[in-house]
This record gives structure tokens, sequence and C-alpha cells, in this order.
């Protein structure tokens, strides 16, 4: 068992912060509350895949750097301390090249990852519908049979990088009981997106995709027929994964700026983190982010192990981005006035902390998660649906 990172790792570590401090926050800081536009996406994540960042989970052989999650989950913490919306933009990215990774034919693979590897394409997962969002069975684009190819018809919402990305894999319902991934290329297929005004995480790009009778070639389909969906909720895991890796980071950041302003703000004659009570305030925030950090870092070692982790990744979801919202609150409360005000960063680690209980599975539907992996029971019953009737009887 090891909790600390390797020398090599502190190495990176270490050049990825110099990096992020001299070339990335000052082009983000001033655009912090609206999504990054195309132009600094790209090059914020063509400047990070260097150092392991957007290209690090793919294999050396489709051009990528082949860490480790355990690594990589080491370096995505220290940028999500930094600038958690630009780690969101990049992991996203390298889930969508991993299912192409997987998946692609070698004409689909020649022609993408080249330039995701690079960190010139940028891509996303577009799964997410208005009518369907923790059941995703309940999805409605269709994508039907025309001759050699087919026709899309739907609307994907809540999708991260929906403004900037390049390729979307997208899942669609092709027949009644049958999901199959599509790659959507915003060079090749027309298609609306639009960004969707959010409360926190306010650089990383998130809204919608519309397409009606949209015809797409049959070289654009992405895995066997049918397998959509087995592909697309194999993802999760990783995915729970990574939402616990940003939110360890953004209760780092939150715990870090707290400490630094108890020590330096005095009242009643002494600094106030000298007051028992405010040093009661930063125990539990840093011993929730510890927790969080080290049942995320349990995740990564079961992801690097291979085989089904949903127990771990779960786990370290639910508890991570719920003690990163406990966690921004504390800060806020440690800087009092301060705290609320936009001119310290901890009403926007509490923002952004917030945004993370809900993505790649909600809080509720990783406990569902948890509850069938501890019982054998499955519990996620719905009566309206019958759809949802089928998930827990599987
Ligand atoms: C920051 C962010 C990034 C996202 N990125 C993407 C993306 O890249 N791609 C994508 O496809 N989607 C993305 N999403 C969408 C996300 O996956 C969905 O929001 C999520 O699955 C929940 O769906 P919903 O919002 O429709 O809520 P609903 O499913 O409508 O749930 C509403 C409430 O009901 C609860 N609930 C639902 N079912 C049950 C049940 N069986 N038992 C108990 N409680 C239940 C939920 O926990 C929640 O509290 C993103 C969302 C966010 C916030």
């Amino acid at each position: 068992m090891e909790f600390e990172p390797s020398t090599e790792e502190r190495m990176a570590l270490e050049s990825l912060r110099r990096h992020v401090e001299a070339e990335v926050l000052p082009r983000v800081r001033p655009a912090w509350d609206r999504a990054f536009p195309p132009d600094l996406a790209h090059e914020l994540l063509a400047g990070l895949v260097d150092f392991g960042i957007g290209a690090g989970w793919l294999p050396e052989a489709d051009g990528g750097l082949g860490l480790s999650y355990v690594t990589s989950g080491l370096l995505y913490g220290e940028l999500s301390r930094l600038a958690p919306d630009v780690a969101g933009l990049a992991y996203v990215s390298e889930g969508a090249s991993m299912k192409l990774a997987r998946l692609g034919t070698p004409e689909q693979k020649a022609r993408y990852l080249p330039g995701m590897a690079a960190g010139r394409v940028i891509g996303c997962g577009a799964v997410t519908e208005p009518g369907a969002g923790s059941n995703v069975r309940q999805i409605r684009t269709r994508a039907v049979r025309d001759g050699g190819g087919w026709r899309l018809s739907g609307e994907k919402t809540f999708i991260s990088n929906a403004t900037v990305f390049d390729i979307a894999t997208l899942l669609a319902r092709t027949g009644e009981k049958e999901f199959t991934l599509f790659i959507l290329d915003r060079a090749e297929h027309r298609f609306e997106t639009r960004e969707i005004a959010k409360l926190g995480l306010n650089g990383w790009s998130f809204g919608s995709i519309s397409f009606d009778d949209l015809g797409i070639d049959d070289a654009f389909r992405l895995g066997p027929p049918g397998a959509g969906l087995r592909e697309a909720l194999s993802g999760f895991e990783r995915a729970r994964a990574w939402v616990a890796v940003i939110a360890s980071g953004i209760a780092r950041a939150a715990l870090d700026d707290a400490i630094a302003y108890a020590v330096g703000r005095d009242q009643f004659g002494a600094p106030i983190a000298a007051h028992q009570l405010v040093q009661g305030l930063l125990a539990d925030m840093a011993c929730e982010t510890e927790a969080a950090s080290l049942l995320t870092l349990k995740a990564l070692a079961s992801l690097d192990r291979g085989g089904r982790a949903d127990l771990p990744t779960s786990m370290a979801k639910i508890y991570a981005s719920e003690a990163a919202v406990r966690v921004a609150s504390k800060a806020i409360q440690v800087h009092g006035a301060s705290g609320v005000t936009r001119e310290f960063p901890v009403e926007r680690h509490l923002r952004n902390a917030r945004m993370l209980t809900i993505p790649d599975g909600t809080t509720q539907i990783n406990q569902l998660i948890v509850g069938r992996e501890l019982t054998g029971i499955a519990a996620f019953l719905g009566a309206r649906h019958p759809e949802t009737a089928r998930t827990a009887a599987e």
C-alpha cells in the first residue's frame, strides 16, 4: 500500500503546477465566469498534454502516454486544486478518446486519435437528454437506418464541452431495446449547440446538442450496433473516479485558502487560527479532504487493477463530491463576510464543488449502486417507467 507519490510523480506534479501557474491561470482567471471560447479551450488542452493531462490514459500504441489511473489522478488532482474547470474540459475529452481507442475501426482511430493525443481535437460524451438523466435507458434520440447510413433526430442536454468539442460520442436508440454509439463530427455534421449558464465550474463548457433528421454515414457508427448502452455505462466507472478527483482538488484548495486566511487574520488580539473553534473547523475540513483523497486513490487503484470497480468508484464519488461541498462551505465560514464576496476565491470553490454531486450518477444513484454491491439487490425501481423496472430485475 502506497500513500505518497513516487519521486517521478512528484517531479511531474511540480512541472504541471509550474505550467498551470505560468501559462494557464493568467489566461483563465479573467474568464472564470463564462465558458472558455473554443480557441482558448483548444490552446489550453494542447498546452497540457505534455504534462500528462488530456491524453494520459490513451495507450502509447494510440499516441497517448499510457499513464496509470493513479498517476493520472494525482496530476488531475493538482490541476483541479488550481483550475478545476480546465480539469473538467480535459477529462471529458480523454473519456471520448478512450471510447475511440477501445471501439474505433482502424480508419476512425487514424482519423481522430492523433489529434486527440496532441490535444488538438476535443471530445465529449453525449448521453443525457431533457427526458432522460439518471435512467439512461429512457433516452429518445433515435437513429434509423437509411440505405448505407443513418438518420438521427434528438436533443442531448447538460453535455460537458458542448460548445467546444470537435467530436462527440453520442448514444442513440437504434431499436426498441437497442442502443448504439455514433461519432458526431463538428466538421462533417450539421447540428446546433448551445451553452447553458450554470452555478459553478463556469469556464467548463456545458450545454445542449440538437439535431433533426441528420444524415450520417455508417462510417461514423462507433462499435457494433446494440453495444452502445454497455459501452456508455462502462465509461461511468472511470468518470465517477474523475469527479471524485476533481472534488478532492477543490476541497484541497478550499482548505489551503482557509488555513492561509486563518493565520493571517487577527481578531481579539490574535490570529483567528489561534481560536480553538476555528481550529476545529480547519481540523474537520482537513479530515474530510484527506478521507476524500484516500477513497479516491483507492478507486483509482481499483481501476488500474482492471475488472469492475463499481463499489470503490461510487463510494469515492459520493464521499468526495459531498465532502467538497461541506469543506468549501466551512472555508467560507473561516473567512467570515469576506468569504461570501467575489473578492476571495472560497465562494467559487463552493459553487464549483456544488456542481459535482450530480454528474456521472447523482449521489442518490451512486448510493443505489453501493447498496446493490453490498446486498446483491438492485433498488432502481420506478413504477411509471417499465424500462426502469427492467433495470432492477437485471
Ligand atoms: C457538471 C455536469 C456535467 C455533466 N456532463 C455530462 C456529460 O458530459 N454528458 C452527459 O451525457 N451528461 C452530463 N451531465 C448530466 C448528468 O449526467 C445528469 O444531470 C445526471 O445523470 C442526473 O440526471 P438529471 O439531471 O436529469 O436528474 P434526474 O435523473 O431527473 O434526477 C433528479 C433527482 O432525482 C433523483 N433520482 C432519480 N432517480 C432516482 C432513483 N431511482 N432513486 C433515488 N433518487 C433518484 C436524483 O438523485 C436527483 O436528486 C452533466 C451534469 C452536470 C451537473
